[in-house]
């Protein structure tokens, strides 16, 4: 067995009301908190009665920051982070899906740290980052459990990636009743977001014994979850799986980070405006073919552990789940490649991928129906 570390330094809350049960443990952070989160996320959830009640019973005061979009710029993390300052926030609670999550990492950053975008990603942080309380409300990106904050830079038309063991959450409270609310849509992509977490951690260069052992459990719970979910939300039960498995695979990209399958659907998600676990989604069977020639019997694990027969069942899975097809011009697929190519997470890729191999991979995610005939 090869050398490997493990970290993963968030202490955990589980279960239904956790939130109520055990909030005293946010008082040891502080007296002033900024709560970041989405325009509706923490109140159509009931997560922000909970928050309320669990700060004003531990004597805490707080702020709400609600200004978080989907796929989060740089500039509202600053803005968050500005306001944090203003408050004189001692910790950040985020509440919400993976973006809220990630803009309130970011701002805990931000609050006492002036530096421009590329300091900001170095991950050098001279002063001292703001604890952070994270409350999902979606099960997919496992940001409550990972040392990343995915931002948008507008600029330069990217997602990057602000990267930092300051960045694990110091707690997290799961309580699946949280993504009662979510719609079957958004249940089905953030689920495939969390698929493709486990699988692209499993498949990784960075794979170690123990991040293996969170994705082999994450995709046999969502596999069959997965496979229920067309069309319709799921009762409470999926909904504790989806959570569950989530933050698994969360666990497993703190240890492996994603691969060439996260670097790739970035670009449907900004320019095309799929949402980031159907961009994932679209491009995967094509993806997981590009791995097969390299990893025949990684990739049959995965296969087994979805319950899927080939990839043929796994499109067979996932064409219900899609919203339709992306058309891309040629000249977008080569620019999208060009950039992929060079990500870090094409580097944890094996086989690793050459510009034409992400071509074609994209060429192939714009026909799941041709797929689902060849295979
Ligand atoms: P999201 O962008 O946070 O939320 C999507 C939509 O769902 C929003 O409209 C949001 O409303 C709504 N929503 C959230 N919770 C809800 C609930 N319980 N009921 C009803 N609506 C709800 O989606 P996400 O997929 O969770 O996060 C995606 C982001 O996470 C991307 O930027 C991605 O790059 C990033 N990501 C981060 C990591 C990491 O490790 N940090 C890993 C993977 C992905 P509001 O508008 O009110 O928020
Ligand atoms: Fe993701």
């Amino acid at each position: 067995m090869n050398d490997f570390t493990y970290y993963m330094p968030t202490r955990v809350f589980w279960g239904e009301g956790c939130l109520a049960r055990r909030g005293d443990a946010i008082s040891r952070f502080g007296t002033r908190a900024l709560v970041v989160t989405g325009k509706t996320s923490a109140r159509v959830s009931g997560a922000m009665d909970d928050i309320a009640g669990a700060l004003g019973r531990n004597g805490i005061s707080f702020a709400v920051f609600d200004e978080v979009e989907a796929n989060p710029s740089i500039e509202t993390a600053r803005r968050a982070g500005a306001a944090a300052r203003s408050f004189d926030a001692d910790f950040i609670l985020a509440a919400g899906g993976g973006s809220p999550l990630d803009a309130g990492k970011a701002a805990a950053v931000l609050a006492g740290n002036e530096c421009a975008d590329d300091d900001l990603f170095s991950g050098n942080f001279s002063n001292p980052v703001l604890p952070v309380i994270a409350i999902p409300t979606t099960a997919g990106t496992g940001s409550e459990a990972t040392p990343y904050s995915i931002l948008t830079d507008t600029v330069k038309k990217t997602k990057r990636n602000l990267k930092s063991d300051r960045l694990f959450p110091v707690l997290t409270f799961l309580d699946p009743r949280y993504t009662d609310s979510l719609s079957a849509e958004i249940t089905a992509s953030t689920a495939i977001d969390a698929l493709t977490h486990a699988l692209e951690g499993y498949l990784s260069t960075r794979a170690t014994p123990a991040s293996d052992m969170f994705a082999l459990r994450s995709m046999a719970i969502l596999g069959p979850a997965l496979a229920k979910l067309s069309g319709s939300a799921p009762g409470r039960e999926d909904r504790q799986k989806f959570l569950y498995a989530s933050f698994l695979a969360g666990c497993v990209i703190a240890q492996t980070g994603t691969t060439v399958l996260h670097a790739m659907g970035y670009h449907l998600t900004i320019f095309h405006c799929v949402e980031h676990g159907r961009a994932n989604g679209l491009l995967l069977v094509p993806y997981l073919r590009h791995v097969m020639s390299g990893q025949p019997e990684r990739v049959r694990e995965v296969l087994g552990s979805l319950g899927c027969e080939g990839l043929a069942g796994l499109g067979r899975m996932l064409g219900p789940l899609m919203k339709g097809d992306v058309n891309l011009a040629d000249a977008e697929i080569d620019e999208y490649a060009r950039i992929a190519v060079q990500s870090p997470s094409a580097a944890c890729t094996l086989p690793r991928p050459t510009t034409e191999d992400i071509c074609e991979m994209y060429r192939n995610a714009a026909g799941l129906n041709k797929i689902r005939q060849d295979e």
